[in-house]
């Protein structure tokens, strides 16, 4: 297989770095048909599960082939919804979509870099790579402009020019610097200030987006519109073949309707709209991917949930769910959101030290509260195995959802009746990683362990894969 870039000069690119040039954005509700989209396009697939000799538990080695040339990407899966290209033709790079990227492939890098350097277009970096193929990364917050990229064409040394579009809602710029970084710093930044935890959330935000903090206020609203739409779909029903549970939560709406719950507002409708969203993820409906997509539930079923219950507005969901995302930063930071690494603690653990702060917040509790309540939400959670039923991320995921939801009001009230976490916050993160290290490889996210391995669960497998050969899809979203 000859993996050289053919020498011609691709012009097929897009100049303005904020359209998606695959013309499906995140929150496309056509996602769930990517299948037939990627087959109406004309685009051959096939996913094969093989050894690659991969350090990281997630990689995917993704190879592009069409009649002029074959491309090779390797990726990891980092959690959140984050990925980390770390291989492009067999050069080492270092990618997480929140560039505009440009890979100028050459016969001879020299005389191209001294080219670009002079040429007066402000990149924020430019590196040599040399794999199956020479090519110049750009990393840049615009695209070339279209003279230069077609001055760059005609030079001998050029081959092709591929851009790749930002994915993250904010982009990178040189020399970034957030305001804090670990709760000790965020204490420190705060001491003349007296904010609260999402105020906190907001100048973090503006700081690290290089955005107003009123747009940081709109882009949260968003993001809570695209939750209350799904837990909507999903309390009406969902249905999808490739799935081992069915409905639930319309079934949990007509009991708690009949009174045949054990009555508790805010929990049993914490407990509904996380299993409403639990299932819209399952159906392959748009869902937001807080912290993760299997731990997707329990934040905003939490958050919607009390919110809904104590009759507050959405500027107060927003506010909450501001403060929810500040300690996902730190978890992002020092710990890590990716079952494959720290097990189901990194996922609804996570989500239940983020929804524990925001349901604080909802009660207008104090900065110190809302990080006691994230402590002690997040010691519940350590530990927490990942071994999800037949690669399906329903079984056992519904449940520790719907625990996370339940351990973060718990936490909340407990932090609000001011009982004292011990640990604070910043030394838990760090435990998380550690735990997450000593978690066997069987309990994080392998299915070679824990439930994952019961009678009853490899007949569910046995029983998904027949139905897979018979012509269904596969999916796993985690
Ligand atoms: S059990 Fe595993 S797949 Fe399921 S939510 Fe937890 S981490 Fe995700």
């Amino acid at each position: 297989m000859d993996l050289l870039p053919q020498p011609i000069k691709d012009r097929d690119r897009t100049w303005d770095c904020s359209v998606d040039s695959s013309g499906w954005e995140a929150d496309d509700e056509q996602l769930p048909n990517y299948l037939q989209g990627i087959e109406a396009a004309g685009i051959k697939t096939k996913i094969e599960i093989l050894p690659i000799d991969a350090q990281h538990p997630n990689t995917y080695k993704i190879t592009l082939r069409n009649n002029d040339e074959t491309r090779e990407v390797t990726a990891l899966s980092t959690g959140g919804g984050m990925i980390e290209i770390v291989e492009i033709d067999g050069a080492q790079v270092s990618m997480f979509g929140d560039y505009c990227e440009t890979l100028i492939y050459v016969s001879s890098p020299a005389s191209v870099v001294s080219y670009l350097k002079r040429s007066g277009f402000l990149f924020d970096e430019i590196f040599e790579h040399q794999g199956k193929a020479v090519f110049i990364e750009i990393k840049s917050n615009e695209f070339l402009p279209a003279n230069l990229y077609e001055e760059l064409l005609a030079m001998d040394d050029v081959q092709l020019i591929k851009t790749i579009s930002p994915v993250l809602p904010i982009k990178s710029r040189k020399n970034l610097t957030v305001p804090f970084i670990t709760v000790e710093e965020m204490l420190e930044y705060n001491k003349d200030k007296n904010l609260r935890l999402w105020e906190l959330a907001i100048h973090y935000e503006s700081i690290r987006g290089n955005i107003s903090d009123a747009e940081v206020i709109e882009r949260m609203h968003k993001i809570v519109d695209i939750m209350q739409n799904a837990i909507t779909i999903g309390l009406s029903g969902t249905t999808y073949d490739d799935r081992i549970l069915g409905s639930q939560s319309v079934n949990f709406q007509k009991k708690l309707k009949e009174k045949k719950l054990v009555e508790n507002d805010v929990l049993n409708n914490s407990v509904m709209y996380t299993s409403a969203m639990m299932e819209v993820k399952s159906s392959m409906g748009v869902i937001v991917a807080a912290p993760t997509a299997g731990s997707c539930g329990a934040l905003p079923g939490t958050i919607i949930g009390t919110a809904t219950t104590l009759g507050l507005s959405k500027d107060e969901m927003v506010k909450a769910m501001l403060a929810a995302g500040l300690i996902g930063v730190f978890i992002a930071a020092h710990a890590t959101f990716a079952a494959e690494v720290g097990g189901c603690m990194a996922e609804c653990g996570s989500a239940a030290g983020m929804a524990a702060a925001g349901v604080v917040v909802l009660k207008d509790g104090t900065l110190k509260q809302s990080l006691a309540a994230s402590s002690m939400a997040l010691q519940s959670s350590l530990g927490l195995i990942c071994d999800m039923v037949a690669d399906r991320v329903e079984a056992p995921c519904l449940n520790r959802n719907v625990m996370a939801a339940s351990t973060s009001i718990s936490c909340a009230n407990m932090a609000l009746a001011d009982y004292d976490q011990v640990i604070p916050l910043d030394e838990v993160i760090q435990t998380m990683k550690k735990v997450g290290d000593a978690i066997p490889n069987t309990l994080r996210c392998t299915g070679l362990g824990g439930l994952a391995i019961t009678r009853t669960a490899k007949k569910i497998e046995a029983m998904l894969a027949e139905k897979e050969n018979q012509g269904k899809v596969f999916h796993k979203v985690c």
